[in-house]
């Protein structure tokens, strides 16, 4: 009832919240959650694919300690700095997909990808090229809810009713095979076809005004979508043809969800730009970072000589308490294997969810690392979804909730994602669990 007379959630249908009110969660331990009845989950999407580390690391809880009792906040504007931003910046160009220079530090996934956006725009102005301004991304691709944000998310309910995407933000088509390839269609030819849809884009609009392509190694919001086989090595065969840059948001993939450190890594991207939150801290602290490479960096660096200020930033940029998090979340992921350990569980993961294509309700089971889905249908042969596309889905996320596992729903898949410090056991219960909801919804 108090959250009821107070609290707005989003991503929520408001007034259905009025009738169900939420479930209160209490605390957490590794992969389990709890509510305030005591009844246990097991947390099947690591939060909101960000709690890599789970509900309990003790070594996150006491770095934030002794950074609060420290110095528990400074600005990092005009020449001042702190010392765990300064060693989260070492770490992340040392472990970053391709060579990068210099590291940005923001709050949110949605502020990183805003200011993705304008230091494309600045590095085309220090270049002379200030035309060059438009952005393409793809349907279904989940970049933020911020307004500049929100333009690069290719999901209608985000758009609707709010006036966007603002201008000069165009979408390209899906890299969903099984519902967007043709019939007869390989996977290689569906990603040229792809590949030559974004050509055909950027030649239409004029490569003298197109920016940038932005894109998740895979998607996530938009349902785990997995790129097809040559995908990426395509469309970066375009994108450097018209001089236009990749910047490759990595809020979800980054530290070690699909097996490796970064998505990029997973699918040969190499991008100008990375963004990453999320796991960053393991999700204990907000923090999001851009990795930026030296070809952006020396027109940032021109720009701000010119004008005279670098003319942008947040006063919670490189929070020092968030940073020293992120320092001791990747000293984790390093030390403890739990990176190198990732390989070994998406086996498991993807040795449980491989009978569920034989289910009835199931289209297709994809996925990689520890980020799986299932594509939910009415109809097997014809692939046709279930109408409206969430509500099905939202059931069968309800039914798994009440058995004790946190999915989620999104349009006409369900996704999983657990923990990096999972057991297999867990794996096997989470998905066991799934399977369960799925034959309570048939
Ligand atoms: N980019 C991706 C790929 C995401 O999945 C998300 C959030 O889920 C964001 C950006 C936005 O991050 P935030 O919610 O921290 O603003």
């Amino acid at each position: 009832m108090r959250d009821i007379s107070t609290h707005i959630h989003p991503q929520t249908n408001l007034a259905l919240h009025e009738t169900l009110g939420p479930t209160i969660m209490m605390r957490g331990e590794g992969a389990y959650v709890y509510d305030d009845d005591g009844k246990q989950y097991l947390e099947g999407m690591s939060g909101l694919w960000c709690a890599a580390l789970g509900m309990s690391e003790k070594r996150l809880a006491d770095v934030a300690t002794r950074q609060l009792n420290t110095l528990p906040y400074y600005q990092n504007f005009a020449h001042r700095s702190t010392e765990p931003a300064i060693e989260l910046a070492e770490r992340l160009l040392k472990v970053a997909p391709v060579a990068m220079s210099k590291v940005l530090f923001q709050s949110s996934g949605s502020e990183a990808n805003d200011t993705a956006i304008k230091l494309v725009w600045y590095y085309f102005h220090a270049k002379g090229q200030t035309q060059k301004r438009k952005i393409i991304t793809r349907h279904r691709g989940y970049h933020g809810t911020s307004i500049a944000s929100a333009s690069l998310t290719g999901l209608p309910h985000l758009h609707r009713d709010f006036n966007l995407p603002l201008d000069g933000f165009l979408h390209v088509t899906c890299p969903h095979f099984y519902r967007e390839g043709l019939p007869g269609e390989t996977e290689e030819a569906f990603s040229t076809r792809l590949a030559e849809e974004l050509d055909q884009l950027i030649v239409a609009q004029g490569p003298e005004t197109v920016g940038a392509f932005f894109a998740e190694p895979v998607m996530g919001t938009g349902g785990v979508i997995v790129p097809p086989a040559d995908y990426f090595e395509k469309i970066q065969t375009v994108l450097r043809k018209h001089d236009v840059l990749l910047v490759a948001d990595e809020v979800i993939t980054g530290f070690g969800r699909t097996g490796n450190w970064w998505g990029s890594q997973t699918y040969a991207m190499k991008p100008d730009i990375v963004t990453c939150a999320k796991a960053l801290t393991a999700a204990y602290m907000p923090l999001s970072a851009l990795l930026i490479s030296e070809r952006v960096y020396q027109g940032m660096r021109a720009q701000s000589e010119k004008i005279g200020v670098f003319g942008h930033g947040y006063t919670y940029g490189a929070h020092p308490v968030a940073c020293a998090v992120g320092v001791e979340a990747l000293r984790i992921y390093e030390e403890d294997g739990i990176i190198d350990n990732v390989p070994a569980l998406a086996a498991r993961m993807q040795a449980a969810m491989a009978p569920l294509a034989d289910h009835p309700l199931i289209g297709e089971v994809r996925g990689v690392g520890l980020m799986w889905a299932v594509e939910l249908v009415r109809d097997k042969q014809s692939k046709e979804a279930f109408a409206p596309d969430m509500q099905f889905g939202l059931g069968v996320q309800n039914r798994a909730f009440e058995r004790g596992l946190v999915c989620r729903s999104l349009g006409t898949g369900i996704a999983l994602a657990p923990p990096l410090i999972c057991t297999e056991e867990q794996i096997d219960e989470i998905v066991a669990r799934f399977t369960q909801a799925l034959n309570a919804s048939l």
